[in-house]
């Protein structure tokens, strides 16, 4: 599957599954374009290894998924968008009556807000080419709950909501919407999440990986940023064509339970 000639835009991807995806896309010929909101020389160099290991065109781009208008401005910066991941976002963790506003504000707007708008600046340019993928990274928590997760819950619920209505919008052009639905992934998100479980049950790591982590994730295993990019991948194939406005979850059969 080649997607040379293909501009891919990943927000959120100067670490963890926006980083694997960009490398999975640039591997198939994507040119990439990396997203956060620092700007900082090594994430610029992190664009530039990315290209260099795989002769393609990556850029890394400063925006703040948390602002409307940088969202925008991430998609006309880039000057072309044939693929465009979803994928920003952050984590708080706290039982509802005692959650922070500021936090759910700010969960909502990285977690599903900046979806609407890069997507929204987005179509336009697929339209234009004739071709588009939106694969918006949700989450078992978009299908399923878990307590203490009320703003990561509602707005994965939310992406996974307006991924149907955008395919819906979208059927009968050549593009594509869907959302991919991970279990847990080992990535700088989730190793945040450990040390303060370890305390509050006063566990070991290990026992916080198998017992807390991936309680609901039957194969017990981790899934991996390379799993994330595959999948990616497949959806912008031809063989995906047909498959727009659902949910493909990567979680080791945790929503089959
Ligand atoms: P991560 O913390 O490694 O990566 C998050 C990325 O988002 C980073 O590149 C970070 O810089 C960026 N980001 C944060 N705030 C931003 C902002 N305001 N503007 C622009 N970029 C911002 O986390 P991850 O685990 O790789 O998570 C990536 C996505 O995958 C998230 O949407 C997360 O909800 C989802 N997800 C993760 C898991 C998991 O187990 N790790 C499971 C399901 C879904």
């Amino acid at each position: 599957m080649s997607l040379s000639g293909k501009t891919a835009i990943i927000t959120g991807s100067n670490s963890g599954i926006g980083l694997g995806i960009a490398r999975e896309l640039a591997k198939a010929g994507a040119d990439v374009v990396l997203n956060s909101f620092t700007d900082r020389d090594e994430d610029h160099a992190l664009a530039a290894e990315i290209g260099q290991e795989t002769g393609t065109n990556a850029r890394y781009i400063k925006a703040d998924m948390s602002k409307g208008d940088e969202c925008r401005a991430l998609i006309e910066k880039a000057g072309a968008c044939d693929i465009l991941v979803n994928n920003a976002g952050i984590q708080h963790v706290a039982p509802i009556d005692q959650f922070p506003t500021d936090k759910w504000d700010a969960i909502i707007a990285i977690n599903m807000n900046s979806a609407f708008h890069t997507t929204a600046a987005a179509l336009p340019m697929m339209r234009k080419a004739g071709w588009g993928r939106v694969v918006n990274i949700a989450s078992a928590h978009g299908l399923t709950a878990s307590p203490f997760k009320a703003a990561y819950i509602a707005a994965k619920h939310g992406v996974v909501g307006m991924t149907k209505t955008v395919a819906l919008e979208t059927a009968q052009e050549p593009i594509t919407c869907n959302a991919i639905c991970p279990g847990y992934v080992l990535t700088p998100l989730v190793e945040e999440q450990i040390p303060n479980t370890m305390k509050e049950y006063d566990m070991s790591r290990e026992d916080v990986v198998k017992n807390v982590l991936l309680k609901r994730q039957p194969s017990k295993e981790f899934a991996t940023v390379e799993q994330l990019g595959g999948t990616t991948i497949f959806l912008c194939s031809d063989a995906a064509a047909q498959i727009t406005g659902t949910t493909i979850s990567v979680d080791g059969g945790w929503t089959a339970l």
